[in-house]
C-alpha cells in the first residue's frame, strides 16, 4: 500500500486528494486538519453570503466518501503529531494549510483596541474556532477598511449589509447581530494606488450597486477617463468594467441611504491614530501613481474611524521541522516540492493569491508530479501509515473526527439553522466534539 498524508483539507488538499485516491494504484490517502470540520477556506473564507461558491463540498464529500480516503480531524500536525512523526509513517505527504495569518502593516498604532486583521475578522464572522471570541469593536462611526483585494471587498459588504440581506447566508448568529447593532454610518475602503491598479474583480465590485442600507461613493476626480494607450490589452477588459461601475457610484447622493461606502484610492496609511488604548483615527498619506508604482506626496489627512480592518495578504503558519521561507512566509518549495516524499500546494506554496479554480490546477500539477514521481521510484510499502499515528494519538488522547463526525456535526449545525439560512455553525471545538460522544 502507498500511504499518502494531506496535511489540511481545504480546496487545495481536497483536490490532490480526489486525484491520488483516483489515480495511485493501492493508495491510501489521510486527509488531516487541526479542526473538526473540513473544507478549510470554504468554510470559514468564502463570505458567508457567497453560498453558490460553497458547493464545491459536494464535489469534496463524493471524495472524502471514497473507501480509499480518511478525513482525521480535530489533529493538529506539528503539535499532536510531528512533522517527523508523519514523514516516519507515510510515503508521500502535500502540504496544504493555506495562509491564515495577517501579515502586518507594520504603522504605529497597530497594536490598539479596534484593529484587526481580515483573516481574524472574517475567521469571527465565519465561525472559525481561532477566532470565535474576537469580539470586535464595532460600536464605531466610522469603519477604514485598507486594502483593495476582493476580501476587503467582501468585509466592506457584509458589514454593510442588514441582517435581512444576510437572511440566506451562514454568518454566525452573533456576528449578523454585533454587525447589525453598529452605528457605522461612514467604511472606508481604502487602495494605495489607483482604480485601474486594483485587484478586486467586477463581479465582486457591482455588489454594492443595490445594498439596502448602503450607497457606495467615489469622488469622480479620482477616475481616469481613459485608459493609456500602452495599457495591456489583456486586463484592458476587466478594468474598463471596473471604472464603469465606479462612474456610476460616483454619481450617487451621499445622503441616498443611511450608510455611505467612499471608496477612496491613492493613500496608504502612515499611523493609527489612539486614545486610551483604543482608535480613533487613520492617518494616510496621498500617493501619486507612476507606472503602476505608488509613492507618497508627503501630504496627509485623517479619517475620523474607530476601527480599522487590514486586508493586506495573508502568511502561512510554519509547522516546526518542516522548510519554511520565513521572508515569503511560505512553505520552502520549488515547484511544489519540498523535499524528498513532501510536496505543497495552493496559497502555502504560492503565497495567498487566486481564486479556488486556480488552487485546483496548483493541485493538479502537484498531483501529477506525485505521481511521475512514484513511478520512478516505487516506495518499499514498509510504512504504516495511519496505523501507527492512530495509536500515537491514542496514547495523547486526542479525540480524532472522522468524516462521518463531521457529517454528524454538519446535521446539528443545519438542523439548528433558523429562517432561510443554510446552517448554523458551531464555532468551539468543545461544543462540536461535545455531538459525537
Ligand atoms: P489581493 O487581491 O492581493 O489584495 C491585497 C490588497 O492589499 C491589494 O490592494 C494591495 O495593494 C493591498 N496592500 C498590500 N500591502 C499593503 C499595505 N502595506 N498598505 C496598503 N495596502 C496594501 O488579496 P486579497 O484581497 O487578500 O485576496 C486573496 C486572493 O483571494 C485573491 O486572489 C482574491 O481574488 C481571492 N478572493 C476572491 C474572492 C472572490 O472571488 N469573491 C473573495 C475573496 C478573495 P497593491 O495592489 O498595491 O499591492
Amino acid at each position: 500500500m502507498i500511504n499518502i498524508a494531506i496535511i489540511g483539507s481545504g480546496p487545495s488538499g481536497c483536490y490532490i486528494a480526489d486525484m491520488l485516491s483516483k489515480k495511485v494504484a493501492d493508495a491510501q490517502v489521510d486527509i488531516f486538519d487541526r479542526l473538526p470540520t473540513p473544507f478549510g477556506l470554504v468554510r470559514a473564507g468564502v463570505a458567508p453570503d457567497h453560498q453558490g461558491t460553497k458547493n464545491i463540498v459536494r464535489q469534496f464529500e463524493r471524495t472524502f466518501s471514497r473507501d480509499n480516503v480518511r478525513f482525521v480531524g480535530n489533529v493538529n500536525i506539528g503539535d499532536d503529531i510531528t512533522y517527523q512523526e508523519l514523514k516516519d509513517q507515510y510515503d508521500v505527504i502535500a502540504v496544504t494549510i493555506g495562509a491564515l495569518q495577517d501579515r502586518d502593516l507594520g504603522i504605529d498604532g497597530e497594536d490598539l483596541n479596534g484593529v484587526y486583521g481580515s483573516g481574524a475578522f472574517v475567521a469571527w464572522y465565519n465561525g472559525h474556532p481561532d477566532h470565535a471570541d474576537l469580539n470586535p469593536k464595532l460600536d464605531s462611526s466610522g469603519i477604514a477598511i485598507i486594502g483593495n483585494g476582493n476580501v476587503a471587498l467582501d468585509i466592506s459588504r457584509i458589514l454593510a449589509k442588514t441582517a435581512e440581506e444576510m437572511g440566506s447566508s451562514d454568518i454566525t448568529a452573533d456576528s449578523v447581530t454585533a454587525i447589525a447593532e453598529s452605528p457605522v454610518q461612514d467604511i472606508y475602503l481604502i487602495g494605495r494606488r489607483g482604480p485601474v491598479e486594483a485587484s478586486f474583480t467586477n463581479a465582486e465590485l457591482s455588489e454594492f450597486a443595490e445594498l439596502e442600507r448602503c450607497v457606495a461613493l467615489v469622488d469622480p476626480a479620482q477616475l481616469p477617463a481613459a485608459l493609456p494607450e500602452d495599457f495591456d490589452p489583456k486586463a484592458a477588459k476587466a478594468v474598463e468594467k471596473n471604472l464603469e461601475t465606479l462612474r456610476g457610484y460616483a454619481e450617487n447622493a451621499a445622503d441616498s441611504k443611511p450608510v455611505r461606502l467612499h471608496i477612496m484610492f491613492c493613500a496608504s496609511p502612515t499611523a493609527i491614530l489612539g486614545e486610551n488604548g483604543t482608535v480613533t483615527g487613520l492617518r494616510l498619506e496621498k500617493n501619486q501613481i507612476t507606472d503602476g508604482r505608488a509613492t507618497g506626496t508627503g501630504e496627509t489627512f485623517d479619517l475620523d474611524v474607530q476601527t480599522v480592518i487590514s486586508a493586506i495578504g495573508y502568511r502561512s503558519q510554519p509547522i516546526e521541522g518542516m522548510p519554511f521561507d520565513e521572508g515569503r512566509g511560505i512553505v520552502s518549495n520549488e515547484e511544489g516540492r519540498v523535499e524528498d516524499g513532501v510536496y505543497t500546494s495552493g496559497w502555502c506554496k504560492r503565497g495567498p493569491q487566486g481564486v479556488i479554480p486556480a488552487n485546483r490546477a496548483d493541485s493538479m500539477g502537484v498531483a501529477k508530479q506525485i505521481i511521475a514521481d512514484l513511478e520512478a521510484n516505487t516506495p518499499a510499502g514498509d510504512k504504516a501509515g495511519f496505523n501507527k499515528i492512530a495509536a500515537l494519538l491514542d496514547e495523547r488522547n486526542v479525540r480524532t473526527v472522522g468524516f462521518s463526525d463531521w457529517q454528524t456535526i454538519n446535521e446539528a449545525e443545519v438542523r439548528r439553522a433558523e429562517g432561510d439560512k443554510p446552517r448554523e455553525k458551531f464555532n468551539r471545538i468543545p461544543e462540536m466534539l461535545a455531538l459525537l460522544d
